[in-house]
């Protein structure tokens, strides 16, 4: 079977994760849109239980690749796996989703098969056979419409920016498994630990106060906390940024690479708005940012924006709300 467009499935303990079917939904609009068919491929050490489970949703055509050097993923192992198995169906788009995982991986193919490289594609637009692809830059600030200047694609699809595909139970789809041998890699993933972390479910919050890089010092979460107390069922959220500069730990982080959250509401502090933040909260019923820069993105998506120095603003809040609630 020729496949013209190819997805790769992302997976971790035996379960299919959740931005593989938002790939697919992708790739399903771009199939339509160009008049290509769809298939999965699925790389592992045993793939094969997922690879049904993958050909029974979608009733499409799997392909699963298994290989010890698959067991966990290796961008190496990966590549020559991929390339190798890519060369019998010839497909002219590559996509995956663009995660740790897919942004380690689609550059390497995309060398390896010379082809162009688009990564974190938001939205498509196919106008007479020629497709356009949008990605935000700038966090957010502006959008870039790229078209591949080659016949093959590899694609790295935003979480978040399509839903899910939904189930196609009409056909059974089909599966097909290729064991494989590889010769040594340079380097071998031996074992992946999950961190320890203390346990924090942002989801059951109804009010989500979050911090960015622009509360400058993790003294002023104080503030957060502060207001925060003001909301029964509230927690602290938190941007990349923050999370990487220790101010907060990771299981606070809201976005692509972080929870996905949809509390009633959502006071970004700080937070510029990057289309990966975003993507984790824009579910949100009511939005409110806080930031200092008119321009900041986050006013794209918030209900009420309020242009201050959050350190200014914040204890002027706090001390309101203490008269009203006292009055
Ligand atoms: C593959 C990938 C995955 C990612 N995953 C995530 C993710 O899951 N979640 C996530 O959040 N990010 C993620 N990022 C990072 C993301 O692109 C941004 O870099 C990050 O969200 C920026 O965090 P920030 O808004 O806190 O910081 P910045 O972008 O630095 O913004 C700080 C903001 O604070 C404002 N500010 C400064 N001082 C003040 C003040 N005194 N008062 C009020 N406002 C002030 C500034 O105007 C600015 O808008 C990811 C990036 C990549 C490449």
């Amino acid at each position: 079977m020729k496949a013209q467009i190819v997805v790769i499935a992302e997976h971790t303990a035996n379960r299919i994760l959740p931005v593989t079917y938002e790939s697919l939904s992708f790739a399903m609009e771009l199939g339509e849109g160009l008049g290509l068919n769809v298939s999965i491929l699925i790389l592992g050490n045993t793939v094969e239980a997922m690879a049904k489970k993958l050909a029974e949703r979608t009733g499409g055509y799997v392909i699963g690749v298994e290989g010890e050097q698959l067991e966990f993923y290796n961008g190496e192992a990966y590549k020559a796996a991929t390339v190798e198995v890519l060369k019998m169906f010839n497909p002219s788009y590559i996509c995956m989703s663009h995660t740790a995982t897919g942004f380690d991986l689609a550059p390497r193919l995309a060398f390896y098969l010379n082809a162009s490289c688009i990564t974190s594609v938001e939205k498509v637009r196919v106008c007479e056979g020629n497709i356009r692809l949008i990605r935000s830059m700038f966090n957010g600030k502006l959008h870039a419409e790229m078209a591949p200047a080659t016949t093959k694609a590899v694609l790295t699809i935003l979480p978040g920016a399509w839903p899910s595909l939904e189930m196609h139970p009409e056909s059974k789809g089909s599966v097909h498994i290729i064991r494989t041998n590889f010769v040594p890699v340079a380097s071998q993933t031996l074992e992946i630990k999950e961190s320890k972390r203390e346990k924090l479910n942002l989801g059951d919050a109804d009010v989500i106060i979050s911090a960015g890089r622009g509360i400058h010092n993790p003294e002023n979460l104080h503030l957060l906390e502060e207001l925060a107390k003001i909301f029964p069922k509230s927690a602290l959220g938190s941007s990349k940024a923050a999370c990487d500069l220790g101010w907060l730990g990771y299981q606070h982080q809201i976005g692509i690479t972080g929870q996905t959250v949809a509390p009633r509401l959502y006071i970004a502090c700080g937070i510029s708005g990057a289309v990966q933040h975003i993507s984790g909260m824009r579910g949100s019923q009511t939005i409110i940012g806080i930031n200092s820069d008119p321009d900041a993105s986050i006013f794209n998506v918030a209900d009420y924006g309020i242009v201050e120095n959050l350190e200014t603003f914040i204890p002027i809040l706090l001390e309101e709300f203490k008269h009203f609630s006292a009055s």
